[in-house]
């Protein structure tokens, strides 16, 4: 090859070279370009990112901070609650469902004294183990075993009873221990030990005054009977007096000294039983007894101031209820003085009118008696009504003030209802009148009750003369109830015009506008001479009245009881018109001994004279007593002491004796029990009544277990002696009551 085309060729390689060189440096160029690009996104991307770190960071540096205040503020908390848990003055503990104590203020450890081993960790059945073995707790009568036991038995149950332990100290804690939803438990230990000692010295102090109270009370039951038996004398006597020729200005004294010492009576009684309820001492003595008997009692014993006053009594008394029932008569005739006896007082003029029903209960044999005793009298203004419950508590007004009280009657008798699972309550209206009404549950008694009559037969229509609707509607009911047709009528003229054939009886008031009964029998007789008539009257004296007995065929006392009115019926004969018709009241309703009318014989007769013992120490009583039964057909005898009665009892056979319990020598319960013992030996069982001047409860009791069959409370009343007799005549005896005056008690 020649120079120049080796030259040539290598100036073709360089430029060649040359190319590629360029190529290659664009090619460069390029790459770098392309990596200066991405380099810088990279470097943006790069910058974003740490951006966003810083914000995390600072975010998670602000969450940090928060977290760590939050700690602290729960952290305080914690600390501010176990300060107030510390600062308990009664210990405070919890444990966890496996009862293991977790935490426990100091309060709580130092009822251990220190014990190390009571800390957290430690269980409830070891806590109680500690407590026994140190001494730390007064288990009582309890043995450690079974009082760990008891308490283990406590803790383990669902929702633990709050108790109270005694700790050694004589300090008293009261537990109350709290279950959670999840198992532990808190529990509380309150120091009651001021609240116990304080109770102890209220029990104390309670004690303290209830045996004075008891003091008081039997300081009062002998205040009573020290003041009961001369009272006996003055009301007795006072009453004696009236009985004989007084100028008008003697009787008015006579008078005085018997209601002042009546109504000093009713105010001890009074004071006496509301301090016997007041302490707790007031029990009642049920026994079976008859009641509607009881409330014609009470009535009677009322009649005689309703009659002053004008006023009329009335007794309603559900002609289909039974009459026997088991309750303390007692307290039950107390309730209804009460209630009759304020009615009466606070009526001027109208009537008093007692009505009685009942709603039996066979499952348990008891009737719901509801008794209501409403009258026509000066009524109670709306805002007194209940104040008038209370002790002392008086209407005071101007038209109350004229009426004497304790004002402690509606105070013991609701008291009483009370007791006796009832209720009470009043409806009034003032200047109109009140409604007093009574709930009490009793248990029927059996036998005894009265039983619907047997009438005669031509007896079917009936008519009634009355002017009162309320003693009309009453009569009505009951006859109407006996299955017999009734024409009511309120006066003579009308009596006269509505008579017929049909009309079988009349019964008539005796005190009628216009005509009065009298006249109107009289009349009747004229056209009717066989129809026989019948006088209601709430007058006694009118049942001995001879000239009654003539135009009439009975006399009925007011108010009725039922026995009376069907005995009278019962016995009505239909020949004779004026025939007396004698209408004993049974034994379960008796009525008083002079209303009877029974056929006159002569004292003695062909028949003995019923023979009655009186034990009686007292002359001024034996003189009172005399004087109550002069009017009594009987022979009667006098023992000065418990051996003379024993003795009497063998010589002169009495067929009634009236005991006093307080006596010399040999006392009524002595003499009784040696009479009962002298019975033994042969013979029958002579009924022995006492006479007592205790007004203490339980001394019934005592003199019914010396052989007594009942007893009656000085001072004497005439009507209750009577009645005594009246329910114990022999079969053989001369009828004791005479119908023309000559009645008369031989000693
Ligand atoms: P006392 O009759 O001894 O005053 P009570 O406790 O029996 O006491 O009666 C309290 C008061 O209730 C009576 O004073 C009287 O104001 C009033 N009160 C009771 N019963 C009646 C009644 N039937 N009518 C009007 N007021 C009555």
């Amino acid at each position: 090859m020649s120079l120049a085309e080796k030259l040539a060729q290598e100036r073709r390689a360089r430029l060649a070279a040359e190319r590629l060189l360029e190529l290659k440096q664009a090619e460069l160029t390029d790459a770098n370009r392309k990596l200066g690009r991405h380099a810088l996104a990279l470097t943006k991307r790069i910058g974003a990112t740490q951006a966003e770190i810083a914000t995390f960071r600072d975010e998670n540096e602000k969450v940090k901070s928060d977290l760590n205040t939050a700690n602290e503020k729960v952290e305080q908390a914690e600390r501010r609650l176990w300060h107030s848990i510390q600062a308990f003055q009664d210990g405070f503990a919890f444990f966890d469902s496996n009862s293991k104590l977790i935490g426990a203020n100091t309060a709580y450890l130092n009822i251990f004294e220190g014990v190390e081993e009571v800390a957290p960790g430690v269980s409830y059945v070891r806590i109680l183990q500690v407590l026994t073995d140190e001494g730390l707790i007064d288990t009582e009568e309890l043995s450690a075993d079974a009082w760990r036991a008891m308490m283990t038995d406590r803790w383990m149950s669902p929702a633990p009873e709050p108790t109270v332990i005694r700790l050694w100290n004589d300090r008293y804690l009261k537990l109350i221990d709290q279950r959670g939803h999840d198992g532990d438990i808190v529990s509380l230990a309150l120091d009651i030990t001021a609240t116990v000692h304080y109770e102890e010295e209220l029990r104390a102090a309670r004690e303290r005054a209830e045996a004075a109270n008891r003091a008081k009370s039997a300081f009062l039951a002998n205040m009573s009977h020290e003041i009961r038996t001369p009272m006996n004398g003055v009301v007795g006597m006072a009453e004696l007096l009236n009985d004989t020729n007084l100028t008008e200005e003697q009787r008015l004294y006579a008078n005085t000294i018997k209601n002042s010492g009546e109504a000093l009576l009713v105010i001890i009684n009074d004071v006496l039983d509301y301090s016997k309820i007041e302490a707790e001492k007031l029990v009642l003595h049920p026994e079976p007894f008859d009641l509607e008997a009881c409330m014609h009692e009470v009535v009677m014993l009322l009649q005689a101031n309703a009659r002053d006053k004008g006023l009329t009594l009335l007794v309603d008394y559900d002609l289909f209820m039974p009459t026997n029932f088991i309750g303390d008569p007692g307290r039950i005739r107390q309730i209804l003085t009460n209630l009759i006896g304020n009615a009466v007082k606070f009526t001027i003029e109208g009537s008093v009118t007692l009505r009685v029903t009942g709603v039996p209960h066979p499952e348990d044999n008891t009737v719901m008696l509801h008794i209501s005793i409403e009258d026509t009298g000066i009524g109670i203004p709306e805002d007194k009504i209940q104040h008038i419950f209370g002790e002392f508590n008086q209407v005071e007004d101007a038209t109350n003030r004229q009426f004497e009280g304790t004002g402690l009657g509606l105070a013991i008798t609701e008291r009483l209802i009370k007791m006796m699972d009832g209720d009470i309550w009043v409806e009034s209206e003032f200047g109109k009148g009140s409604c007093f009404g009574f709930r009490i549950p009793l248990v029927e008694a059996d036998g005894g009750n009265v039983s619907t009559p047997e009438l005669p037969e031509h007896l079917r229509c009936v008519m009634i003369v009355d002017d009162m609707e309320i003693n009309r509607e009453i009569l009505n009911r009951q006859l109407q109830r006996l299955g017999l047709e009734v024409v009511p009528v309120a006066n003579g003229a009308e009596a006269l015009e509505a008579m017929s054939d049909k009309i079988d009886l009349v019964i008539t008031d005796r005190n009628l506008p216009g005509m009065d009964g009298l006249k109107l029998a009289r009349s009747l007789r004229q056209s009717w001479q066989a129809l026989p008539v019948m006088l209601l009257s709430s007058d006694p004296a009118d049942t001995r009245d001879p000239s009654i007995k003539e135009i009439f065929a009975g006399v009925l006392q007011k108010p009725l009881p039922r026995g009376a009115l069907f005995a009278a019926l019962s016995a009505l004969d239909p020949t004779a018109a004026s025939a007396p018709v004698a209408a004993p009241a049974e034994a379960s309703a008796p009525a008083p001994a002079p209303t009877e009318a029974s056929p006159a014989p002569r004292p003695g007769g062909d028949r003995r004279l019923m023979r009655v013992l009186a034990a009686e120490d007292n002359r001024t009583n034996q003189l009172v007593f005399r004087k109550m039964v002069k009017d009594l057909n009987i022979e009667l005898q006098f023992a000065n002491n418990g051996q003379e009665a024993v003795d009497l009892y063998q010589s002169f056979a009495p067929d009634l004796i009236f005991m006093d319990i307080s006596m010399p020598k040999m006392d009524g319960k002595q003499a009784t029990q040696a009479i009962r013992a002298l019975e033994q030996a042969g013979g029958g069982r002579v009924q022995i009544v006492a006479l007592t001047a205790h007004a203490m409860d339980g001394d019934s009791e005592g003199i019914l277990a010396a052989g007594l069959d009942d007893y009656l409370t000085k001072p004497l009343r005439k009507a209750l002696i009577h009645e005594r007799i009246m329910t114990n005549v022999p079969g053989d005896v001369a009828p004791l009551v005479m119908l023309d005056g000559e009645m008369r008690a031989t000693a």
